[in-house]
């Protein structure tokens, strides 16, 4: 007779707030109290969904995928494309819980940015990356607001921060061209002014969230010079009033390795209807408060994939057995945890050290040293954290063993989207070198070195060793700024100079929270993560 098969229990999420060490004590350490108590509830509710029901509909809408369709049944052209009941209810919730509104309701100033991020990082990881159209979205009203163009505000901001399911629109942001995704200024879309309209003619080669109601996008008007400079930043609407596309065609959606959810589409424009923003030049200057706001979106949702994988990871090795005892119980297997528990405690403080900044900022709270920390903080904490989350998934499916490969647990996703991190918003290479070039670069970095400095001076001398380790991090790296005169031998270098701030501010983060936090349990975490993560390595300088 066969004995009766073994089967695994399946793992399941943990649940983000109640059951995670980092995330819980960080809210309750940063947020004044009368902030945590209306934070608190929505926070509570979206972790119980996101471990609950949004879970088991993500794994339910695996095999679904957008779908573009260009003519309906009798021959009309459409165009629509169709997204994935995930997707749906993405929105729904996203709208009713304000992802978009609550950085414009400034409800708790300064600290809205922390307010909407902290339910962005529970939301990200169960809804197939839904957070990209709500990135560009955010994007697109700070950038709107930032330009100061009065009659585009009025028209589009509040659909974009909207809490009213019908009333509520997403931006797209078309920058991408065939000719480079890095080189912007490169973009062959051109603008012409036509009885007093501007259209634009040319072909987006990535634009994702295609079913956006509105998109920022960068063309040359006739008669500009080359290069960045010499493209406008343009408003434009999807569809006019009569449903049909505003003189776009959708080529098609891009067969893609992750964000299967995201209908990336090629688009050509031919002759559509676009507004100025700001102004006939200079466009790559004016969309970069988008760049700031998806940067931060960015670095959030890397910390999210390795938050919820590794609480998948953790009740995974409670209930595998492997000879003779729990994986949990297994030396090794729990070193390789802690490891990954680490770098995830660290992306998710320096994603969030960011969103502090960006929040002061936006409430007119940042004196001009924060504001340089924020403006070199953009590129690192996206670069340092887009590296973390794409290795650190890969090492989160093996925790799996097979398992983890196999598309029906719903597992692989997380490596597949995670890729996706390092590459949009600006690749490693391309934020490296735009922090190495900035012209405010030795403010920036006296800011980071007073920061590091600050937050790694722990008393407590278990700790003492982690913020000096920290400390000389960013010594060495900029001192070799200092050194290394020679252009290509900066640019060279540039990406472990950019690592090696990132890591060197998260591990003086990881000190800092070590040292703050009060509860045992959450500190004795805080305190393993510090060590954990200074052998991992800080310095990346070779
Ligand atoms: C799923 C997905 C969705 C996307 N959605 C959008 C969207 O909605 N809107 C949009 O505008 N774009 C979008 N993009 C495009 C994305 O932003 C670009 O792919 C990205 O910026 C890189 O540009 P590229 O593909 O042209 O690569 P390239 O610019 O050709 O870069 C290729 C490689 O060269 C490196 N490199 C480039 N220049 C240098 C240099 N000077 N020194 C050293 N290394 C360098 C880069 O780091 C990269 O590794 C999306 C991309 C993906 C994958």
């Amino acid at each position: 007779m066969i004995p009766s098969p073994f089967v695994q229990p399946a793992p399941r999420p943990r649940d983000g707030y109640r059951d995670d060490w980092l995330f819980r004590s960080y809210l309750g350490r940063k947020l004044p109290a009368s902030v945590l108590r209306d934070v608190e509830p929505q926070v509570a509710e979206l972790s119980a969904l996101a471990a609950g029901r949004l879970w088991d509909l993500q794994l339910a809408d695996r095999g679904n995928e957008p779908r573009l369709l260009h003519w309906d049944a009798w021959g009309n052209r459409v165009d629509r494309i169709e997204i994935t009941p995930l997707w749906q209810e993405a929105e729904r919730l996203a709208v009713r819980f304000g992802l978009t509104a609550i950085p414009q309701e400034q409800r708790h100033g300064a600290w809205s940015r922390v307010h909407q991020f902290a339910l962005v990082h529970l939301f990200h990881a169960v809804t197939d990356v839904y957070t990209c159209p709500l990135a560009m979205t955010d994007g697109a009203a700070r950038t709107l607001l930032a330009a100061g163009n009065a009659e585009l505000i009025a028209r589009a901001v509040p659909h974009l921060t909207s809490r009213d399911p019908h009333d509520f629109w997403t931006s797209g942001q078309w920058m991408t061209e065939a000719t480079g995704g890095s080189d912007v200024g490169a973009s062959q879309t051109v603008a012409r002014l036509e009885n007093g309209q501007w259209r634009l003619f040319g072909k987006k080669w990535f634009t994702s969230a295609a079913t956006s109601q509105m998109a920022l996008t960068l063309a040359r008007p006739e008669g500009n010079g080359p290069g960045g400079s010499g493209l406008a930043m343009f408003y434009v609407e999807t569809r006019g009033a009569d449903g049909l596309l505003n003189a776009i065609r959708i080529e098609r959606l891009k067969d893609k390795l992750g964000t299967r959810k995201v209908p990336t589409a090629e688009l050509t424009l031919d002759g559509t209807v676009a507004h100025l923003v700001a102004g006939k030049t200079h466009g790559t200057r004016a969309i970069e408060p988008m760049l700031r706001v998806t940067r931060a979106w960015n670095s959030v949702c890397a910390a999210s994939f390795l938050r919820h994988g590794l609480g998948l990871a953790h009740d995974y090795a409670a209930k595998r057995q492997a000879f003779g005892a729990a994986l949990a119980d297994q030396p090794l297997h729990r070193v390789t945890l802690q490891a990954l528990d680490a770098e995830s405690a660290a992306a998710f403080l320096l994603a969030f050290a960011f969103v502090e900044l960006l929040g002061r900022d936006e409430a007119g709270e940042l004196d001009e040293r924060g504001a340089a920390l924020l403006r070199i903080l953009t590129p690192i904490a996206k670069a340092t954290t887009g590296k973390q989350a794409a290795a650190g998934a890969s090492e989160l499916i093996e925790a799996f063993g097979g398992a983890g490969y196999v598309e029906d647990t719903g597992i692989p996703v997380i490596l597949r989207d995670a890729q996706v991190l390092p590459i949009w918003e600006g690749t490693t290479n391309v934020l490296a070198l735009d922090l190495l070039l900035r012209t405010d670069l030795a403010s920036g970095l006296d800011a980071l070195r007073a920061r590091v400095g600050q937050a790694g001076s722990a008393a407590d001398p278990q700790l003492q060793p982690a913020g000096a380790a920290a400390l000389a991090a960013i010594d060495h790296a900029i001192r070799w700024h200092r050194a290394t005169n020679d252009g290509d031998a900066r640019q060279a270098g540039a990406r472990e100079f950019t690592l090696t701030l990132g890591r060197g501010l998260q591990l003086a983060l990881l000190v800092e929270h070590a040292t703050a936090v009060t509860d045992p349990r959450d500190k004795a975490a805080a305190v393993a993560a510090c060590g954990q993560f200074q052998r991992l390595g800080v310095d990346r300088i070779s």
